[in-house]
């Protein structure tokens, strides 16, 4: 039999109204709008339509053109920013949002986001206050810093702090450090973008006091030093440490008193990933903590607040009062300053830090990275009986292995974390096929890895209430097609009744009519 020429299949596909007349269409009616849904039956007749101009020549199934038209109004209703199952091993996973926080952050969060608040009022002099205050004061306690400023994100940090001290100067950092963090942050873009002028010094591998003292000029502003976060050069290399860098600086500074010249060439570190504390799991690979560099002769340390540190996303600059205040007046910092709710978010975790031993248990970040590998073992095995009462018989080996997890966020990337994954090997299905299931057709998406054929899920970074997630989401792929689209399919609140979402999150349909 000929093929049935595209004209003809063109013809054949199916109005938008009577797809939205057919019965699983026409079944989410209540659920949203109707111009959102009709984008959807739009979007998925427009697929069947490309399908065929690009040479499709398969006749036009009704049916499961409507149902693609389901799961697009399903993926509208379906919040776009959700909850994942992080069982990847990877702690600071930037992807999936770096730090969850701690139970008493959260409580934080939700009571300065549900009323008013004392943001920018101070109780005291009954007049209006500084929304640094909240903060502040714990930063200086924990670190030995005289003063401190939160801004949205370290990269906004280290922007501030340049274009507020290094401005048309010169900035003095060592070839070894001009990193690139994360695909978008790259010291030397950042330096342009700060006009600053980057003065390099030393060689990838080396750099000796030597080559900063060199590079001083009356015009240097400051001597920069720039946490390698997530690259090492490993072998024969060398860069300046903290003491050295400050003797250099003071020398200079005393130079230039001695000619009548004000102005004091600044030492300042970006720290990356900082850390309050240094966990014992990191060993040798242990870095020098933000009390440390500060100790070591930093005049300014800057670092995040959802890397090591574990809190919400921002950037923390601690260092002299003299300087901080200077920063408080930089314009950027009010336009890169802290909500309230992430201001509630760091309060409560700097807080946990007055009592380390507190911070490492309800820390999840901190908790994570220093469980006893024995614990999560034990978690493993729970997360593998699970696995196993939920795999239908003869489909697939499930079995315990130790695997290496990793500190993520740019920090400690040579330090082998040793954790323990429940392994799927597979005698039904593929581990490509698993993974994919796992991520795109479950409204919390469960995310693992695959190694050698098996599908990995990392004990260290779930908790025991994704046990039972994991089971049900692997359950649902071990049990066909059906069993996939109905996990894939309104996010629980909507299936059971609570109100419509008010705006479709997903989509450009719904972008339009939001
Ligand atoms: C992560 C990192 C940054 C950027 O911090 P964000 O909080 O992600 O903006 C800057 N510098 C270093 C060295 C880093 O590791």
């Amino acid at each position: 039999m000929a093929p049935t020429p595209a004209r003809d299949l063109l013809r054949s596909l199916p109005p938008v109204e009577e797809v939205l007349r057919s019965p699983q269409v026409s079944a989410l009616a209540p659920l949203l709008p109707h111009d959102i849904l009709a984008d959807c039956v739009r979007d998925a007749v427009d697929a069947v339509r490309s399908a065929i101009l690009a040479g499709s020549r398969e006749p036009v199934d009704s049916a499961a053109l409507a149902d693609d038209a389901c799961a697009r109004a399903l993926a509208c209703l379906r919040p776009s920013l959700r909850r994942v199952v992080n069982a990847t091993g990877v702690v600071v996973h930037t992807n999936l949002g770096r730090s969850p926080l701690a139970d008493e952050a959260v409580h934080a969060v939700t009571e300065a986001a549900r009323g008013y608040s004392t943001l920018e009022y101070d109780t005291d002099a009954m007049a209006r206050g500084s929304r640094h205050d909240h903060v502040e004061g714990l930063l200086c306690a924990l670190t030995g810093a005289e003063a401190a400023i939160a801004v949205n994100n370290n990269a906004a940090a280290v922007v501030m702090v340049l274009a507020e001290f290094a401005q048309g100067r010169e900035a003095v950092v060592s070839r070894g450090e001009l990193v690139e963090i994360g695909g978008s942050f790259r010291i030397p873009d950042i330096m342009a973008f700060s006009r600053a002028r980057m003065v390099e010094v030393g060689a990838t591998n080396k750099t000796h006091a030597a080559d900063y003292e060199r590079a001083l000029t009356p015009d240097t502003a400051m001597l920069l030093k720039v946490h390698p976060s997530n690259y090492r050069i490993v072998g024969f290399s060398e860069q300046v440490g903290m003491r050295e860098m400050r003797a250099l600086a003071d020398a200079e500074n005393e130079r230039r008193r001695a000619a009548g010249v004000e102005d004091e060439v600044l030492v300042y570190e970006d720290q990356g990933s900082g850390a309050f504390i240094n966990l014992a799991c990191f060993g040798a690979y242990a870095e020098p903590t933000v009390a440390e560099s500060l100790r070591g002769g930093c005049d300014l340390v800057s670092f995040s607040g959802d890397k090591l540190l574990g809190g919400p996303q921002a950037g923390i600059v601690v260092g002299s009062k003299q300087l901080i205040d200077r920063l408080k007046k930089n314009p950027l910092a009010r336009a890169m300053r802290l909500d309230k709710m992430t201001l509630a978010a760091l309060e409560a975790t700097l807080r946990l830090y007055l009592d380390p031993e507190r911070a490492l248990a309800a820390i999840p970040t901190l908790r994570m990275l220093s469980e006893p590998d024995g614990a999560v073992r034990e978690r493993a095995e729970r997360l593998a009986d699970a696995l196993r009462r939920a795999v239908p018989a003869g489909c697939a080996c499930i079995e315990v292995v130790p695997e290496v997890a990793r500190a993520g966020g740019g920090a400690l990337p040579l330090c082998d974390i040793p954790t323990f994954a429940a392994s799927i090997s597979f005698e039904r299905g593929d581990a490509q096929g698993c993974e994919a299931f796992l991520v795109s057709k479950r409204a919390v998406p469960v995310i693992g890895r695959i190694k050698r054929e098996a599908v990995l899920l990392d004990a260290r970074t779930i908790g025991e209430d994704d046990i039972a997630e994991i089971a049900e989401a692997v359950r649902a792929y071990f049990e066909g097609p059906g069993a996939a689209a109905a996990s894939a399919g309104i996010a629980e609140g909507a299936a059971e009744g609570s109100p419509a979402p008010a705006a479709p999150a997903a989509g450009r349909s719904a972008g339009a009519g939001a």
